[in-house]
């Protein structure tokens, strides 16, 4: 379906399915879908949740943030999520410190967002969110496509198909497309613009046998930057440790082998990184994802909104993308809700979300999109505490970018002195902007790496 039908399109084919009936549809099983069904549910709403693929199944993301604590409290889960993840006291930075890195801890933010946060495996993650769904309430279904939705009268129609061939067809009154980098409704709608600017990919895969932090840090993340790109390496329980290679398309052409080789002479050619590995061995297969950066025009319209990834994706620099998938989905269920009980509402809400919503994504934006650059690579080494600096941007890292004015201003304050920065280091950027360009952005194909081709 090219475009996302209106009314006068009529119904999807759905011949030999009895149409389910439910007042809210959610498309997807990841974090933001069991947020928004949960806590839908948890309001009396009827609510369908539809996850193509099976739980548990792998997903990359797996290093959380201190302000989603609270939400998983709300959602009656963060004790089962504490049993299943490693405490992450902080995230750590290259710098000329002793050791090679900063150690950014969360127990210096400002206010009071929780001190630490987990790093989970996503397979168990997701699930647990996902049965959690179920608890409440849910008619949590996994193994079953959306595969089509029209809008009928006051109806959201959707044809769905299971893995095993069934299909169902689903009446609701509400749709909400939690559908993540499959940008369900976006792809629909033609909405769906790629960030050409960011037209990064990621190489990645879990390890055994690689050296953490000692102590309290052993659960940090830590960042590492190339010339091309940036690394990270997360702790998981059981020993593991996700490592992932995020870069343009120029650096994956390089690759002449396979994706374990490439993936792993990439961290050993890193001076801090490499000696990590050592004695290390791969986990798990080698994932990649392609083109990476995207948001789509609209996020709400009539009887449909977008939460989560199914909207907008940036970058994982900041580890914010699960941290913005729930809590979009948090502030969708009062958009979903008052407009099931007060339809004339419903516009008033939808600006109202999509306001919040893109605060939180600019705020990490802006980091992530100057992270390589000289001024950040030296104000994140050299913290100064001057003005509370260095506590606004813990508290930046560790998701507080909603509320919060004095980390607000802190920030703004972040912003001026690396525009004054900036400008003193002027003709470095120049020359490494004529360095990107010469390196021409070509596109690198949805979810396909570098083939080793020239
Ligand atoms: C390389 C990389 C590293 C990352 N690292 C981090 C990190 O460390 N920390 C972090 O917080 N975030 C990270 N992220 C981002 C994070 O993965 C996402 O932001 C997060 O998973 C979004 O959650 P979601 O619920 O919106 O989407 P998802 O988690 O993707 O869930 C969407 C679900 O919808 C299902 N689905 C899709 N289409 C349909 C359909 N038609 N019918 C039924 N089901 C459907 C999918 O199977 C999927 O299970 C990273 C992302 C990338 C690309």
């Amino acid at each position: 379906m090219g475009r996302f039908p209106d009314p006068a399109d009529g119904q999807p084919s759905m011949q030999d399915a009895t149409p389910q009936h439910c007042d809210i549809l959610v498309v997807g099983g990841g974090p933001a879908g069991s947020t928004a069904a949960a806590l839908l549910a948890g309001r009396g709403w009827r609510v369908l949740q539809l996850e193509k693929d099976r739980h548990p199944r792998f997903h990359i993301g797996e290093s959380l943030l201190p302000a989603n604590l609270p939400l998983l409290q709300e959602l009656g889960v963060l004790d089962a999520v504490r049993g299943i993840g490693l405490v992450k006291r902080g995230a750590d930075f290259p710098s000329g410190a002793p050791g090679g890195y900063s150690t950014f801890r969360f127990e210096d933010v400002l206010g009071d967002t929780p001190d630490h946060a987990f790093q989970v495996r996503r397979d168990q993650f997701d699930a647990l969110l996902f049965d959690h769904a179920r608890t409440c309430g849910v008619d949590a279904r996994d193994g079953l496509r959306v595969e089509q939705v029209a809008f009928v009268g006051d109806d959201v129609v959707a044809d769905c198909r299971g893995d095993d061939g069934a299909r169902i067809s689903v009446r609701a009154r509400y749709l909400v497309d939690a559908s993540g980098r499959d940008t369900f409704l976006g792809s629909r709608f033609g909405s769906k613009r790629r960030n050409r600017r960011h037209a990064s990919a990621a190489l990645f895969a879990h390890f055994d046998g690689v050296a953490r932090r000692p102590g309290e840090d052993a659960g940090n993340i830590s960042i590492y930057r190339f010339d091309f790109g940036w690394a990270w390496f997360i702790p998981l329980p059981d020993g593991l440790m996700s490592i992932g290679v995020v870069a343009g398309p120029e650096h994956f052409r390089r690759r002449r082998g396979d994706q374990a080789d490439f993936l792993l002479d990439t961290l050993r050619s890193h001076p801090e990184a490499g000696p990590r590995l050592e004695g290390a061995a791969l986990a798990s297969p080698v994932h990649a994802t392609g083109n990476y950066s995207y948001a789509c025009r609209r996020m709400a319209g009539p009887r449909w909104l977008m939460v989560g990834d199914a909207w907008a994706f940036v970058d994982p620099i900041f580890s914010s993308g699960v941290f913005l998938a729930m809590h979009s989905a948090r502030l969708a269920v009062d958009v979903v809700d008052g407009s099931l009980r007060a339809p004339a509402r419903e516009r008033a809400l939808q600006r109202g979300f999509q306001r919040r919503v893109r605060r939180g994504v600019r705020a990490f934006s802006w980091f992530i999109y100057r992270f390589n650059t000289p001024a950040m690579r030296h104000l994140l080494a050299h913290p100064t505490d001057a003005f509370e600096l260095r506590r606004g941007v813990i508290s930046m890292l560790a998701g507080d970018v909603f509320d919060s004015r004095p980390v607000r201003r802190r920030l703004l304050a972040f912003k001026a002195i690396h525009g004054l920065f900036s400008l003193a280091t002027l003709r470095q950027r120049l020359l490494q902007a004529r360095r990107h360009r010469r390196q021409a952005p070509a596109a690198v194909e949805r979810d396909g790496i570098g083939s080793g081709a020239a």
